[in-house]
């Protein structure tokens, strides 16, 4: 950080008015999966097209429209569209260049802005993150940007929005993904009172934005967008886009010319799960300990009815912490899941450790902590938050404490209930943790050679997909595979 009078001319810097009108070619064509979102910006763009018909029928047009939602989901992209949609200029201050600023800068340089905006009128002006000047006011000191600094500059920005009317053809458009920490002068009519909800993609969506990045680079006929759609649940426009752009590199690396699925699925983990980290060296015990454990996860994951599909299994580690990995993914966005769905989830945790105890005669490892953890959570959730023990009943238990405290809701709760639930709650888990347990053990143990079948190829191989688990399961006659409870013959077993 610039100090002395190097941060004077830092200050100056910092905080420029980008008037990107010139290249802005980005339309709605090129941001997919938000639909509602460009329905909402439809009417923007067209007053911003034909301002006179608005003018003469004295509609009122909103002055401010404020794009919230979590980080690169295309905000910035829509905002941009809606310039190149409504061919108009576009100009950009971003919040965060504001930080380290001296009071009066901000002010001075928003003031700029306005100025500029409305000799070029009808044009759009956009505040990328609005929250770093527009957090309330009582909100405390925000390091290196004084709270006087930020006052004014907020300050000139209100006066600048209510200085002009809409009918100009100055249209304001701010972006956050804190919509909760502004101040609620911003908010108030007038000011940014429209506000347009830009949210994570579903998988259809997911779809839609790989194709559109992929309309850049060269696709072989292998590849499959859905599937690489299918396995990024969670993943925003930006990750999407990186994926696409990370594979063009990969087949560039290998002399290809054309971007293959084997490509983009490497991509598609180098961003899901960071890089590879071929490097780290492993004993031949410890990797036979990984496959046995892996083999187990993946084989339970197969053989019982309501586990995600499996995608693949690895014993390469991918994150620090973790040993191996098994990749289930789900086959769509999942809103709720039913009990034999939560139980058979907490089966495919314990499989690896069941594997282990199953191939060493008992010795377990402490590689399954992660998945005991997380078994424990869910167990205890089922009872104690889902009503899913018939001793407990459909109550729940323990009131969470408020949420602004908590990091996950189940980080923390005031209990409402007495030592003896206390302990009928621990039962309950133990309960039914031990019987999953002694389901999956019977899975395992009757499946004990597909198992030693999987770990063997693993250490070989180190990574199997589901086409070549399939293959390597295939020799098993049909009533041996699966579920012995549970499978049926309508069910696709491996
Ligand atoms: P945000 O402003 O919401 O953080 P950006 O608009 O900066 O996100 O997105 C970063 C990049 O990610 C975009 O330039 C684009 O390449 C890609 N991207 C994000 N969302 C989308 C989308 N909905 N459709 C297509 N590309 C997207
Ligand atoms: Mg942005
Ligand atoms: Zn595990």
């Amino acid at each position: 950080m610039a100090q002395g009078s190097g941060a004077l001319t830092f200050g100056k810097n910092r905080a420029k008015i980008h008037d990107e009108s010139s290249r802005m070619q980005v339309t709605f064509e090129d941001v997919a999966g938000v639909d509602e979102a460009k329905l909402e910006l439809e009417e923007v763009v067209d007053f911003l097209r034909q301002p006179a018909k608005y003018q003469k029928l004295g509609g009122r047009i909103p002055k401010g429209v404020l794009l919230v939602g979590p980080p690169g989901t295309g905000k910035t992209l829509l905002a941009k569209a809606v310039a190149g949609e409504a061919r108009v200029s576009f100009f950009s201050i971003s919040g965060s260049e504001f930080v380290e600023m001296f009071v009066g800068v901000g002010a001075a340089r928003v003031r700029d802005l306005f100025e500029q905006a409305k000799q070029k009128a009808p044009c759009i002006v956009f505040i990328d993150e609005l929250d770093a000047i527009g957090k309330a006011r009582s909100s405390g000191r925000a390091i290196g940007f004084s709270n006087d600094e930020r006052e004014q500059t907020l300050n000139q920005l209100l006066a600048e929005i209510d200085g002009f009317e809409s009918s100009e053809g100055v249209i304001i458009m701010a972006a956050t993904n804190t919509p909760e920490v502004l101040d609620p002068a911003l908010l108030r009519a007038g000011r940014f009172d429209r506000q347009v909800l830009v949210d994570r993609p579903d998988l259809k969506d997911r779809v839609a934005i790989l194709k559109v990045h992929a309309r850049k680079v060269l696709m072989a006929d292998d590849v499959a967008l859905e599937t690489v759609a299918g396995r990024t649940p969670g993943m925003v426009g930006a990750d999407l886009a990186n994926i696409v752009n990370e594979s063009a590199l990969l087949a560039v690396r290998r002399g290809g010319e054309r971007v293959e699925m084997r490509d983009l699925e490497e991509a598609a983990d180098r961003v899901m799960l960071g890089l590879e980290k071929k490097s780290r060296v492993m004993s031949p015990e410890e990797k036979e300990r990984v496959a046995v454990h892996e083999a187990g996860h993946a084989l339970v994951a197969l053989s019982v009815k309501h586990a995600d599909p499996l995608h693949r299994v690895s014993i390469i580690p991918r994150s620090i912490g973790a040993l191996g990995y098994t990749l289930q993914l789900p086959t769509q966005e999942r809103y709720l899941m039913t009990q034999p769905e939560l139980e058979d989830q907490i089966a495919v945790l314990l499989g690896g450790r069941t594997a282990e105890e199953i191939h060493y005669g008992g010795v377990v490892s402490t590689g399954a902590a992660d998945d005991l953890e997380r078994a424990s959570a869910l167990v205890r959730q089922m009872v104690t938050r889902f009503g899913m023990s018939d001793a407990l009943g459909p109550l729940t238990y323990g009131r969470p404490m408020a949420a602004q405290f908590l990091k996950s809701p189940f980080d923390m709760e005031e209990r409402n209930y007495s030592e003896r639930t206390a302990e009928r709650i621990d039962d309950e888990s133990r309960r039914i943790v031990d019987e999953i347990r002694k389901r999956v053990t019977e899975i395992l143990s009757k499946r004990r050679e597909p198992m030693e079948r999987i770990s063997r190829e693993l250490i070989r191989k180190e990574t199997l997909e589901r086409a070549e688990l399939d293959k390597l399961l295939a020799p098993d006659e049909p009533e041996k595979i699966g579920d012995p409870e549970r499978v049926t013959p309508e069910v696709p077993v491996a």
